[in-house]
């Protein structure tokens, strides 16, 4: 990656993610037009071709944050009423582009350092792809809120109405407090929202806070995540906000359709169970909601 100074490991774990998108799409378990004009190429221009345990767990993820979207379209909001989605440390992530956004929608605004987000625009320009008038790249650092808050604002976000609030792989970049005020300062400005948060749990572990720090600190942002808070400590985080629901991944794949699983699973040749089941207990999905969001249907067990 070209991406340089203190925050350039964590802004590289962008590419890292954006070639598994990429693969995981190429393979079949899921449709997007987009991914492969962003994902970074390998050799010749290719698209570098992942494990299919890792196509796994990117189709697990692109579920939980499925089910979250549409967890908000289907009962946090009426047919046609405005709504905002707001995505935090978006990277080169394409669901502005991929999915179709019911009317309503008042504008999709994606934070991320401006490096990432000027390179995500480059990109998609050279593959000619047309951005909406209603995508709004906002360039800020997550862990300065009034940054964040002041770049959104320039945007137009109208932080009344209902808002979808997604954070995919993203605070296990910060430090612990700095995710907790990034966390707090959601609650305090979107009364009405539902904040989907994608992450790696960590077993219960005295010294993991230190660790993550320590790794955090050496710009060893693929080591912190080992050292993950567990799901109840995660839940704690979100207590300013009226309801959470959170759940591994497990729970996820157990609240997905049948026909839809049987026909990814059958895409590709697989025979690391364990390895699957692990991966999927050491994420989770949860979701915070507030205001007239709190009606949201509860999906995972
Ligand atoms: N959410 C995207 C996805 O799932 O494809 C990208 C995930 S990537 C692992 C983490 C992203 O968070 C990167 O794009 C990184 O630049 C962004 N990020 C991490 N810390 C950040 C910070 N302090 N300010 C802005 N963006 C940050």
């Amino acid at each position: 990656a070209d991406y340089s100074g203190a925050d350039a490991t964590v802004q590289a774990t962008n590419d890292s993610s954006i070639v598994s998108k990429a693969s995981t799409a190429a393979a079949g378990y899921f449709e997007d037009a987009f991914v492969g004009h962003v994902a970074v190429r390998g050799p010749k221009g290719r698209l570098i071709r992942r494990s299919p345990l890792v196509h796994r767990c990117y189709y697990v993820r692109h579920l939980g944050v499925f089910q979250m979207q549409e967890t908000f379209l289907r009962s946090c909001i009426s047919p046609g009423d405005p709504y905002n989605v707001v995505v935090l440390g978006a990277g080169f992530d394409t669901g502005a582009l991929r999915r179709g956004w019911p009317q309503g929608l008042r504008g999709y605004f994606e934070v991320d350092f401006p490096a990432v987000l000027s390179r995500k625009a480059a990109l998609l320009r050279q593959a000619q792809v047309l951005r909406p008038d209603w995508l709004h790249s906002c360039g800020a650092d997550l862990r300065d809120t009034a940054e964040v808050e002041a770049s959104l604002k320039h945007a137009g976000v109208d932080f009344q109405v209902p808002t979808l609030l997604i954070a995919e792989v993203v605070l296990a970049y910060m430090e612990y407090k700095e995710g907790n005020a990034l966390i707090e300062w959601v609650a305090k400005s979107f009364p009405n929202c539902l904040f989907g948060v994608y992450e790696q749990i960590g077993p219960h572990d005295p010294f993991g806070r230190f660790m993550r720090r320590h790794f955090i600190q050496r710009q060893c942002p693929l080591r912190a995540l080992l050292f993950a808070p567990d799901l109840e400590a995660q839940r704690s985080r979100f207590r300013s906000f009226d309801r959470v629901d959170a759940a591994n991944m497990t729970s996820i794949l157990a609240a997905a359709p049948r026909d839809e699983l049987a026909r990814a699973f059958q895409l590709e040749a697989f025979d690391e169970f364990e390895e699957f089941h692990l991966k999927c207990v050491h994420y989770f999905c949860l979701a915070a909601m507030s205001g007239t969001c709190t009606r949201a249907k509860r999906q995972w067990e």
